[in-house]
Order: structure tokens, then sequence, then C-alpha cells
């Protein structure tokens, strides 16, 4: 059972959602390996924490994530930790997630950001050991990433290296995923869900591009097919409750 010492300053209604956070963020953990995304504890799927979700990201500089070493059929609401955007423990009985400084950082750096995935799914890691982003050669790519899936740098973990790292590349691009070099997959999105289907995105266009490559060479889509791509399925999609496609 998690204790609330640490929250005890914290107003009723942080609490509260601290504990919808709580429960989103356990329930998405659940669909990296319905997606065979992850093995053993791998992975992390983390959510800030939203007081009012109208008024945005960040507003409580708190965010839940995976507690370290717990396998996945172990993971309930409850074994959720809190953290601070230091990435310093606030609530919880566990210790957070290995890639608990990656995610704050990126929250830090990234104000509009509710939500960080990351895995070493298959196929998106192996581009990952290539260092080779993913050409966007597939209309879903350009819809999803809005042009190739972009590489990060290589970095170690137990810095802020690996945060820096996301920031730098995805700042500067409309992917909601990098891959970083020798690792493995980061995906962001305004929230949990989001990060994660952007997860399971790039691990399904990994896989088609490299299929497709063992055919033979792909076939470029125009930048500016991408770009009227990108804009309608951000548009039409992006506004709807629901942003599954159909
Ligand atoms: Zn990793």
């Amino acid at each position: 059972m998690s204790s609330e010492a640490g929250m005890t300053t914290y107003p009723r209604q942080v609490l509260e959602q601290v504990a919808r956070t709580r429960e989103a963020v356990a329930q998405l953990h659940a669909e990296l390996p319905r997606w065979g995304l992850v093995v053993w504890t791998a992975g992390n799927v983390s959510q800030r924490v939203l007081v009012d979700p109208a008024s945005g990201p960040g507003v409580d500089d708190l965010f839940v994530i995976k507690p370290s070493g717990v396998t996945y059929d172990e993971l309930t609401p409850e074994s959720m930790v809190v953290c601070d955007l230091d990435g310093a423990l606030v609530d919880g009985d566990r210790a957070p997630s290995s890639d608990t400084a990656a995610h704050a950082y990126v929250y830090r750096h990234m104000p509009t950001v509710g939500g960080v995935v990351h895995t070493h799914s298959t196929y998106a890691t192996a581009w990952a050991a290539r260092a080779e982003p993913i050409p966007c050669v597939l209309t879903m790519m350009a819809d999803e990433f809005g042009g190739d899936v972009p590489v990060g740098p290589f970095a170690l973990i137990g810095d802020d290296s690996i945060g820096r790292g996301i920031v730098e590349t995805l700042r500067g691009s409309r992917s909601p995923a990098v891959l970083m070099r020798n690792h493995g997959p980061f995906t962001i999105g305004r929230d949990a869900r989001a990060a994660v289907k952007a997860a399971v995105m790039v691990e399904e266009v990994a896989r088609t591009v490299h299929v497709a490559r063992q055919l033979g060479p792909t076939a470029p889509i125009a930048p500016a097919d991408i770009d009227s791509l990108y804009a309608r399925y951000q548009h039409v999609y992006g506004q709807a409750p629901t942003e599954d496609r159909s």
C-alpha cells in the first residue's frame, strides 16, 4: 500500500488527480506487452499530473512513472511512483524507473509534453542499432511523424544526457518519436496515451519499412506531399475525441 506521507502538504485536488494519473499510467503499461513492445521489466510510461487539464501541462510539476524492476503483471495504480520534475521521488513505496531522469528532463524542457514512453521494441531498436533514421516512405508515416523518424545521439544512462538527446532531437522535428542511437525509441505526446500510440506506431513503421527494404529500394514521398498529409491528419484527427484513424 502506498504512503501519501510525501504528499501531505498537497491540496486534496492534487491528491485526487495523482490517484487518477496513477490509474491511467498503470492501465497504459498493459499496452506495452499487449503490442509486443517489451520483455521482462523493460520499458516505461509516464504522465504529468494535471490538476486542471484546461490550463495545459505543467501546472503541478509532478509526474507518475513505473517503479524500477517490477514485472508487468505486478503493476498496479498503487505501485506507480510520483516524482517531481527533477526526477526526485515524491510519493511511492519503490524506487522510480531507472529512466526517470530522462522523462523528467523532457518534462522540464518541453512544457507541452504530457506523456513520455520508452521501449526497446525490436524493429525500432534495430534501426537505432544502425543509427539510421526510418525514412518517410509510407503515408501513415507522413500522417503520424510528419517525416523521417530521427536518430538521437548515443548517451549513457545515469545523468541528463539521454533526456538532453531526446529534447535536442525532437525540438527540431515533427516526429513524436526519436530512436536513441544504440538504445531504442523514446516517444512523447500531449498525454501518456498519445505517447503510447506513438510507441506502437513507430514499431509498426520500423517493421514495415524494414520488410520493404528486403524487397529492394523504397520509393520516396515528395516533401510537399508529406507536408500535406501531415497537416490534414493532424487537423482532422488531432481535434477529434479519439485519434484512432479509420
Ligand atoms: Zn532503455
